[in-house]
């Protein structure tokens, strides 16, 4: 999955460290990253070429990658850069090095929460970076924010050895999906597991059971992946304002899905097919 970009090590903790000449710069505008692109791969750019610029007062640490910093600064807008392109989320779908695919993505998701809370939303004061925490706080009222995620969950419904397929009306891709939604507030993930299947395809399901999570930035969620078991008759009754297509797929069915080591729908749809005894 995206995340796992072993051997490297991604660690968020927050510090207060400047940057210097050899830190990666996340430099991010209008929803879009300046990247500099090679023959197959991208790089980020580093400090040392925007410190002339002075521009670099802004810029603030994000997290490390195997110990180097990476900083980000917020441009109002996109400016042209000699050498550089300015790219968005989509772009690091399947680029290389992987680990700097997700580091400009999870940089691209923390712009978005800086941008988002530039003033108070009880009182419109602008807010302020805490020095001690990953959290902006507004000087006039106290009140403090903190990075927020959306939860959902993504669902993988079997039918002894079939899956339960879908596919997206406007998804970004044409794949085939799992069931998925977003956590209402008030509902544990089992909730909405149920409740999810129940709307997106008419069915009931039981044997509800957590298999991983998954850090998704290109839209701002924290996905917990579940299995559950049809419950019942398996009439699939689709959600036709979101879905296109839902229906039952038997593991000689399901087909090796072509560069697999992004989502985790991909992987749990390689899991029930490779591992029919864990079902
Ligand atoms: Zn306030």
């Amino acid at each position: 999955m995206i995340q796992d970009i072993y051997p490297h090590i991604y660690r968020n903790e927050f510090e207060t460290t400047l940057p210097t000449a050899e830190d990666a710069l996340c430099i991010v505008a209008a929803g879009e990253i300046l990247v500099k692109e090679t023959a197959e791969t991208f790089e980020l750019p580093t400090c040392k070429d925007f410190e002339k610029s002075g521009s670099l007062e802004n810029a603030h640490f994000l997290f490390r990658i195997d110990g180097k910093p990476f900083f980000l600064m917020r441009l109002e807008s996109k400016q042209a850069f000699e050498g550089y392109t300015w790219v968005n989320r989509k772009y690091f779908r399947h680029k290389k090095p992987k680990h700097l695919a997700f580091a400009a993505v999870t940089a691209m998701q923390l712009a978005g929460w800086y941008n988002a809370n530039r003033f108070c939303g009880k009182c419109a004061t602008p807010m302020v970076r805490d020095d001690k925490e990953r959290m902006v706080k507004c000087p006039n009222c106290g009140q403090m924010v903190y990075p927020r995620l959306n939860p959902a969950v993504i669902i993988g419904i079997y039918n002894g050895d079939k899956l339960l397929l879908t596919q997206y009306k406007n998804g970004p891709t044409t794949n085939f999906a799992l069931v998925a939604g977003f956590t209402e507030i008030g509902e544990t993930f089992e909730q909405t597991v149920s409740r999810e299947v129940n709307e997106e395809v008419g069915l009931k399901v039981k044997n509800i059971r957590y298999y991983k999570s998954q850090p998704w930035s290109f839209t701002d969620t924290l996905l917990a992946g579940f299995y559950c078991e049809l419950d019942g008759d398996s009439t699939i009754k689709l959600e036709q304002d979101e879905l296109k297509f839902g229906g039952w797929f038997n593991r000689k069915e399901l087909e090796p899905i072509e560069n697999n080591d992004l989502s985790l729908t991909n992987e749990m749809i390689n899991y029930f097919r490779d591992n029919p005894d864990k079902f």
